[in-house]
């Protein structure tokens, strides 16, 4: 469990539901990424527990350390995400194809009698192995944050956080999964319109309850230094986010990473900072990152990406079903059932909707790419060089890249496919083509 306070009552469990759901839904990490959560702008902070209060600038080094370490460790990541895909992805396939979804669900229905039960029972297996499967991977991602100095959760911790997003992801599967089932069972040849249909509101429903879903994790409460939260707000004022409290999350207890979003739907915006990015950013470098977590919410990214969620959610709709069609009338009755509304179906679809997912990847990246450097451009805009120099702005990717030891520039395929944000290089440089005063790279000083 989390040392939050767990609001307890049947309300609290309503909105343990109503976020399981709104996770649910297959694009969430397409949502957050344009939720302004931003896992890589202001990414895995790694540094000494005793940084000063006010960290001295950056200045771009090309020769800094942190960028062969930061390459290294980046590519041990992507490696280990793309053997947990490969691996996850055979596993559904051979459930599917060798019989076994059906072969167990044959059991289950010899000996429960309730179609319900048996249904329930299937996605919440089918959900648990696949999160089993996967935790190897989860474990050698952990162990790599830890040995790099990033991650700071005990191993128990880190277990129990695991926890509860597995029983949140079941509860929520079990229930989505039965609306789906008795909708495939209903509209056999129209299911995927209303899938389409779904995703509108529960896009929006996944991006109202994001900080909610930061909650079952983490204490949210209003930001303590008061100053910092002056100039923030001053800053909000000036950019149109209609916001009047910034909140600080208590992220230093799973890890040294520093995140920071400004998101809502509504009359009201909501404002928050890891407890990580007050400790490890100057005061000048905290403003930068909140101006650009107030460029998404200002320049529209939040919509832009719920349409883009929209529009790519109904087009895998009807690609899954006509997909599936296909499948289901080649290997005619081999698979073990003849409708997609057989239960047994389930690793079939999940098999095709993680395909289809997996080759959306490099698409919504793209465009999420173009609205990041969109929102730097609004930073450099509102904030250099009245509120933040050149340098100090310069100086906050220098300490992303460093802190987070990402790779400053990946092989421009892995950048295509996986890469959200543009490289920490390619920001920089966006610094200093327009705020012009920026450092250019130096050679590295001779001498100790
Ligand atoms: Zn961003």
């Amino acid at each position: 469990m989390t040392e939050s306070n767990p609001p307890g009552g049947p309300l609290a469990r309503v909105r343990l539901a109503v976020i399981g759901i709104a996770l649910l839904v297959l694009f969430i990490p397409f949502v957050s990424s344009f939720a302004g959560v931003d896992p890589q702008s202001v990414p895995e902070a790694g540094i000494s527990a005793q940084a000063p209060a006010e960290p001295a600038l950056l200045e771009p080094d090309p020769n800094a350390e942190w960028r062969r370490t930061g390459k290294t460790r980046s590519q041990l990541v992507i490696g280990i995400r793309l053997a947990d895909t490969l691996t996850g992805l055979g596993f559904l396939a051979w459930l599917a194809f060798s019989g076994a979804a059906a072969r167990f669900r044959s059991v289950l229905s010899a000996l429960i009698r309730s179609q319900w039960l048996v249904r329930a029972i299937s996605i919440l297996l089918v959900t648990i192995a696949v999160t089993v499967a996967s935790l190897p991977f989860d474990l050698a991602r952990y162990a790599v944050s830890m040995s790099y100095g990033i991650g700071r959760q005990p191993l128990g911790a880190w277990l129990g956080d695991q926890a509860i997003g597995l029983a949140v992801t079941s509860a929520s599967a079990v229930f989505l999964g039965q609306l789906f089932y008795s909708l495939l069972r209903r509209r056999p040849a129209t299911w995927w319109r209303w899938v389409a249909g779904a995703g509108v509101p529960l896009s929006m429903l996944a991006v109202l309850l994001s900080p909610l879903y930061i909650e079952l994790f983490n204490d949210f409460a209003p930001i303590s230094n008061r100053a910092v939260a002056e100039r923030i707000l001053e800053l909000a004022g000036r950019a149109g986010v209609p916001a009047d409290e910034v909140f600080e999350i208590d992220m230093s207890r799973q890890t040294r990473a520093a995140n920071a979003f400004v998101t809502g739907i509504g009359p009201t915006a909501t404002i928050a900072l890891g407890d990580t990015l007050l400790e490890n950013f100057s005061e000048q470098e905290t403003l930068f990152v909140m101006a650009h977590e107030m460029g998404h919410y200002v320049r529209n990214h939040l919509w832009i990406g719920l349409a883009v969620a929209v529009v790519t959610s109904a087009f895998g709709s009807w690609l899954l079903q006509r997909i599936l069609d296909r499948i289901l009338r080649r290997y005619h009755g081999r698979l073990g059932y003849t409708a997609l509304a057989d239960v047994a179906s389930l690793p079939l679809i999940l098999l095709v909707a993680g395909v289809l997912s997996l080759a959306g990847e490099p698409v919504s990246n793209t465009i999420s790419r173009s609205m990041e450097t969109d929102a730097d451009r609004f930073a450099l805009r509102l904030t250099v060089p009245e509120d933040v120099s050149p340098e100090a702005a310069a100086s906050t990717f220098e300490r992303l890249g460093q802190l987070a030891l990402s790779d400053p520039s990946p092989n421009p395929i892995v950048r295509f496919v996986y890469w959200s944000h543009p490289t920490l290089d390619e920001r920089v440089a966006l610094v200093r083509e327009t705020a012009g005063a920026a450092p250019a790279y130096r050679a590295r000083p001779s001498g100790p």
